[in-house]
């Protein structure tokens, strides 16, 4: 039976981790802070949202929420951006998305300074993690890195397959494995034979969002499992339960240590974000 990598866990030390650097900060006169903008009211982002901000509060940042309307133009949301960006008591910013489909992502994204760009996706952090150069790492596949690496602290030559191709999972994950020396596959929905690609893997991860697709043999005996989709699913009498992107009782079986979820890369992706803006304070300061 797998280790079970217990991210809650592991996401609670790091948060009390950074609280302890924040007051040794505080003492020096830097109270890191992390301004979230929301555009529109879509129940899970505003979700998100709060319990960043609380998140936030609680390691004892300042936390600053920006509700706009889902009619804000990509004008008004670009020049509050630029508002943050020069606000001294702000280090990190986060915009949520998805935005609004009259605003531009891109330029939003690219418009938030990148010292203060916590979720690592401007296109400045994107190159800087590319050719291996210090920036912001993007927070959830941050999160799986640390939990594979105190699994495994030596990953050289290891064969690593990443089931997912997006610029803020399966790509950002696919250059952290490779600095780490793996030899690294990136699947998607045009790989052909995924489950013998699967089996080749001795780090396995699953960024798809297609509930329990990864199946218990397309897994290595052995291979640790970091599972990040986040599935909603009818669990019967009008209730409904979240599963991963790998079907986790089977897995479980086959594996040497697997995430489960809930409970395992969601909460390290908070956590990440939290460290993420210390590191913002403390390079700013
Ligand atoms: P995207 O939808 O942006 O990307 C999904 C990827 O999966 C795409 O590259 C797509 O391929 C690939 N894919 C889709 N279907 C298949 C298939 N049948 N076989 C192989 N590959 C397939 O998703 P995200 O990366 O944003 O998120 C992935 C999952 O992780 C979601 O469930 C999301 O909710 C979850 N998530 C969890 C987080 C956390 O904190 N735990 C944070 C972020 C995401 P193609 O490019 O060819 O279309």
């Amino acid at each position: 039976m797998a280790v079970l990598i217990d991210g809650k866990a592991k996401a609670q030390a790091l948060r009390e981790s950074v609280a302890q650097e924040t007051k040794t900060l505080i003492q020096q006169g830097t109270v890191p802070g992390l301004a979230v903008v929301i555009v529109g009211d879509d129940p899970a982002s505003q979700v998100y949202v709060r319990s960043k901000g609380e998140m936030a509060k609680e390691v004892g940042f300042a936390s600053f929420t920006h509700t706009l309307p889902d009619s804000t133009s990509e004008d008004e949301l670009l020049a509050l951006v630029e508002t943050l960006n020069n606000d001294n008591a702000v280090h990190g910013i986060l915009v949520q998305l998805p935005l609004p489909k009259q605003i531009d992502e891109q330029r939003v994204i690219n418009t938030i300074s990148p010292d203060k760009d916590v979720d690592g996706f401007h296109i400045t952090n994107v190159g800087r993690l590319s050719i291996g150069l210090d920036g912001f790492v993007p927070c959830t596949p941050l999160g799986c890195w640390m939990m594979i690496k105190e699994q495994q602290s030596d990953m050289s030559g290891l064969n690593a397959v990443i089931v997912g191709r997006s610029n803020i999972v399966g790509k950002p994950m696919a250059a952290l494995l490779l600095k780490e020396h793996c030899t690294v596959t990136i699947a998607h929905s045009r790989t052909r034979d995924l489950p013998a690609l699967c089996r080749t893997a001795d780090i396995l991860v699953a960024a798809v969002g297609r509930p329990e697709m990864i199946k218990g043999d397309w897994v290595k005996p052995g291979a640790i499992v970091i599972d990040v989709g986040i599935n909603r699913v009818d669990a019967g009498e009008g209730k409904s339960r979240l599963v991963g992107d790998v079907a986790f009782a089977e897995a479980e079986k086959v594996a040497a240590a697997i995430t489960p979820v809930p409970g395992g890369v969601g909460p390290m992706t908070i956590a990440c974000l939290l460290n993420n803006t210390l590191l913002a304070a403390k390079r700013l300061n």
